[in-house]
């Protein structure tokens, strides 16, 4: 038996979607709003799923609508019955006071009840993620580049996820 609490509940559970954590739960559902702040990111993944007219480019959408003012946001929110919103990129954290806006903007039209969760590659610093946790942020995914998987251990990610 291991000490590790994600292996014990891997160890625990017959099914690894036992424990998804909430924000993937009500996307399984179809009920996360896709809030792509901005595409500009400045990593190049190999993995990267973004199109031509998205990556590195400076433009914001709502599921596939481009955001020309806040009132989209809450227009697509309401035709899709949102239950929660995703936030991603290109890097969100690029343009946190966009995030910062967009996540208040959320919360006072649905309520605290309205999860949010949140895509970045960085790893973010202490003031950065006090400013996400004060505006209502629910649940955060780190995605450190591939380089880094073998050194995580002891690596500003470590120290940026157990902050977290
Ligand atoms: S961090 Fe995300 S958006 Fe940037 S290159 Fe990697 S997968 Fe693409």
């Amino acid at each position: 038996m291991t000490d590790d609490p994600v292996k014990k509940l891997m160890e625990e559970s017959e099914s690894f979607s036992d424990f998804l954590p909430e924000g993937c739960l009500l996307c399984q559902k179809g009920g996360k709003l896709v809030l792509f702040v901005t595409g500009l990111c400045g990593r190049d993944c190999f993995y990267c799923p973004l199109s031509d007219d998205r990556k590195e480019r400076d433009v914001s959408f709502v599921n596939e609508r481009q955001i020309l003012s806040d009132d989209d946001v809450i227009e697509e929110a309401l035709e899709m019955d949102a239950l929660g919103t995703g936030i991603t990129g290109g890097e969100p954290l690029l343009r946190l006071d966009d995030v910062i806006r967009y996540m208040t903007l959320l919360k006072k039209r649905f309520g605290q009840a309205h999860h949010i969760h949140l895509y970045t590659s960085l790893a973010a610093d202490d003031e950065t993620l006090e400013k996400l946790a004060s505006a209502g942020l629910d649940e955060i995914r780190f995605h450190p580049p591939a380089d880094l998987w073998p050194s995580l251990e002891g690596s500003d990610y470590e120290r940026a996820i157990r902050k977290a």
